[in-house]
């Protein structure tokens, strides 16, 4: 396709954003509305038709899936996309600070700590405190960063009024510097901060990006608005997009003010509105306006369904969550026998811990699933422990990672001998004090050279295990540097220089002082594959850093250390580590490919979504569909305290709406809304009430089934007498609804009830209904 074809689909104004220049453009519309399509257009547009140098465009979104997504829509178009930048805040935040590592104070291999290691680390700073309250401590101080917010910040007692917070926040700070690490929030602080502090580096990153867009701008946070500001100067195109009605990520410090007030914040801005919707069918655009327009903070805007009329959406009553999960088994098994691939659905849920039922029903009917967002696969402890020996592989100086796997398997090292190592380690590193008592910062020194100093004076026991850890780290960093073909790459033993050094870790300083340029960005190693190398690679034919992790998981013991620990467990934890492997195969076999392929996963694990291509369902959180899209889409766990969350009131309640409002828009064809009357919660069975955003739906909108609740039966009977007395309908057409509604208000309709339902939906659903009035008959 050439640039008129891409431009000829578009409407209007969607054209008229793309064609626009000069000043900052904000665009602002609601879902499905063709935003994104905006973004990667306009790449593809700016490199073919204003022949502008890919490189110099920068696009930055919310999650690596979308990153990643936008990079091949625009690659689509326009080949040469690929080279522009395209990341999330916090991937493009690592990106500068490991090209300015130094200024930043930073090691050029540093890693990224997770919430997690910061509670380790903390707890490390500050013995006295229990697990919950280190825990609690890094969650405000996280919250503190988002707000571009430092220990000394006057602000602070916004966070925490305790003047005690500040204590701890300043001595977490100090414990991490130390490591040479950072934590999330770091990747946007840090580099404000930076450029702040060095005009030079700002300038330079000034004249490389001469475009600048955002994607999902409404969920930014201070600290993400503050690296905006840095990074446009006074020649950079800027171009944000965004939905004030999609803002769902207020409690991790996101400010929907920043879209509301981008105008004042970068003067002379043009906003176009694009109000068509090509997603959904009108009946699904009519539920989600209906409940959007309850909140009273919002701008207000048109959508007109594009698509017209189509099915309405479902909303059915069920007795309980495994009801629930085999409702939405059958839902989908029937659609398939009709031809529907599995990949057509989502399942959305509010909390993660909710996949698991419909992960029980799907794996027993054998429907593929996958799980997007979720954790699970790098929380596992055979996995933190392979990652733990790369860390240290990669950077020395890592404690938490030294901490996690210096005795594991055991090697004779007590939590007194590891605190004895640490503390040499950081009385040499950080203390300034050398063994001739004189001041002297040894930025060579890290927790290896500590263990070797240290070697003689342990226990034989210890000596030994501890000599061999080293021996095994030592060699797999041999392996790394022969893979760079270094000269001269030989055992640690014999390169060591006179202060202790391996000779690896002097290559790392002299690429981190040589580090401080912006070059050209290369395309990074497994974003220009999108995972699809992964399969199939077992570690016999492993290539690039598969070899280096493949050895790492046999030398370290953890191969042996895992299989051992039980048949079925054992098989399942060599079955992750090898999948370890397979990801590392797509990373080169150095140092860098290293460092990078550690980068990518904590980036992946914090956020993000399994990329898997073959056909099956989704399940995920409506917090990570931001952006996406599914013909079909089940929105599940629809009671009070559920969705909405707990007692939410307020803007709370505006934000769970908001996220209501995402779920029910991610739907382009079919949409089912489930509600259960008992739900299993801490333990036990709950009676649960239906959510309150089911009665803010127009009861004609939607097509209602199963066993109704008392309230919502009186919420029926409420808005049909409100109809027959001819008051006001309060949830009648309105924003977001601009399509008519499917038939005429029909006053008088009958209670609907599954049996007068028979046509949809399919069949064996009648049997659960029957089941469910068993189970429950004298409690609605
Ligand atoms: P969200 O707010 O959910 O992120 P969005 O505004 O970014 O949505 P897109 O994802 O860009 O919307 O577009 C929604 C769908 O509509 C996509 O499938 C896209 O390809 C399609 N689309 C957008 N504009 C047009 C158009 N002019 N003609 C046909 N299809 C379009
Ligand atoms: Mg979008």
């Amino acid at each position: 396709m050439n640039t008129d074809s891409w431009l000829r689909i578009l409407n209007p104004e969607q054209k008229a954003a793309v064609v626009h220049e000069g000043s900052p453009l904000l665009i602002l519309a609601g879902a499905g509305s063709g935003k994104t399509r905006v973004i990667t257009t306009k790449i593809a547009w700016l490199i073919s038709e204003r022949g502008m140098d890919p490189a110099s465009i920068l696009a930055v979104t919310f999650t690596n899936k979308a990153a990643r997504e936008m990079a091949e829509r625009a690659a689509r178009m326009e080949s040469r996309a690929e080279h522009s930048v395209l990341r999330t805040f916090h991937s493009f935040g690592a990106w500068l600070l490991r090209r300015n590592a130094a200024l930043a104070g930073l090691e050029s291999t540093f890693t990224i700590y997770d919430d997690d290691d910061g509670v380790t680390l903390l707890s490390k700073a500050m013995p006295a405190l229990t697990r919950q309250q280190a825990s609690a401590a890094v969650h405000k101080i996280a919250r503190a960063k988002d707000y571009c917010l430092g220990p000394d910040s006057s602000l602070l007692s916004l966070i925490d009024p305790d003047p005690e917070f500040a204590e701890v926040y300043r001595l977490y700070e100090k414990r991490l510097r130390d490591t040479g690490n950072v934590d999330f929030g770091d990747l946007i602080l840090l580099p404000v901060r930076l450029l702040a502090e060095h005009p030079e580096v700002r300038d330079r990153l000034h004249s490389r990006f001469s475009v600048v867009m955002v994607d999902e701008y409404q969920d930014s946070n201070v600290a993400q608005f503050e690296l905006l500001k840095a990074i446009t100067g006074p020649n950079t195109y800027l171009c944000v997009v965004g939905d004030d009605d999609q803002s769902i990520y207020r409690f991790r410090g996101a400010e929907v003010k920043n879209i509301l007030t981008f105008a004042d914040s970068f003067p002379g801005t043009q906003v176009i509105r694009l109000e068509r919707n090509y997603r959904s069918v009108g009946p699904i655009l009519s539920v989600a306006g209906d409940v959007v327009s309850k909140n009273e903070g919002r701008l207000g805007k048109t959508l007109i369904a594009e698509r017209g009329d189509g099915k309405k959406p479902v909303l059915v009553f069920i007795p309980n969550q495994d009801d629930e999960a085999s409702f939405c088994a059958e839902l989908i098994a029937n659609s398939r026998k009709k031809g529907c691939p599995y990949a057509d659905w989502a399942i959305l849920y509010r909390t993660n811990a909710q996949s698991l039922g419909f992960e029980t029903e799907f794996l027993h009917r054998k429907i593929p699933y996958k799980v997007v967002g979720s954790l699970k696969f790098y929380e596992r402890e055979e996995i933190k422990d392979s990652l733990a020996f790369l860390a240290l592989a990669a950077n020395g100086r890592d404690e938490i990672a030294f901490r996690r796997i210096v005795n594991k398997p055991a090697r004779g090292l007590g939590a007194v001998t590891q605190d004895k190592i640490v503390d040499e380690g950081r009385r040499i590193i950080f203390g300034g004090e050398s063994l001739d008592g004189a001041f002297n910062f040894d930025e060579s020194f890290d927790y290896l050279s500590a263990s070797r100093r240290l070697l003689e004076t342990l226990p034989k026991k210890a000596r030994a295990g501890l000599s061999e850890f080293l021996h095994v780290i030592e060699s797999l960093r041999d392996m790394l540097n022969a893979g760079t073909g270094q000269p001269g790459a030989q055992s640690a033993s014999q390169s060591e220089s006179q202060n202790g050094l391996p000779s690896s870790s002097q290559s790392g300083s002299q690429r981190a002082s040589g580090a401080q340029e912006l070059p050209d960005e290369p395309p990074a190693p497994g974003e220009s594959d999108a995972g699809g190398g992964k399969k199939g690679r077992q570690a016999k034919g492993a290539v690039g850093l598969a070899l280096f992790v493949d050895k790492m998981i046999e030398a370290s013991g953890l191969l042996s250390y895992h299989q051992g620990q039980d048949e079925i467990a054992g098989t399942q934890r060599v079955a992750n580590m090898q999948e370890l492997v397979n990801a590392a195969s797509l990373y080169p076999l150095t140092r860098e490919g290293l460092v990078e392929f550690l980068e990518h996963i904590e980036l992946d694990r914090s956020m993000a979504a399994e990329e898997e291509d073959s056909d099956a369902v989704t399940l995920i959180t409506v917090h990570n569909t931001k952006g996406l899209e599914f013909r079909r889409v089940a929105v599940t766990g629809l009671e009070s305290g559920v969705f909405p969350r707990d007692d939410k009131k307020g803007d709370d309640l505006e934000e769970e709406r908001r996220l209501m409002y995402v779920a029910c828009t991610r739907a382009m064809d079919e949409l089912y809304l489930t509600s259960c009357a008992a739900r299993r919660l801490y333990g036990r069975t709950a009676f649960m009430e239906p959510s309150p955003f089911l009665f803010e739906i127009d009861s004609d909108s939607i097509e209602v089934l199963g066993r109704l609740p008392r309230s919502y039966q009186q919420h029926l009977s409420y808005s049909a007498g409100n109809r027959k007395s001819g008051a006001a309908d309060s949830t009648s057409v309105k924003a977001g609804s601009a399509s008519p509604k499917s038939g005429v208000l029909n006053a008088g309709r009958p209670i609907p009830n599954p049996e007068r339902q028979a046509s949809s939906p399919p069949d064996p659903l009648q049997e659960r209904w029957k089941r469910g009035r068993k189970l429950f008959h004298d409690d609605y």
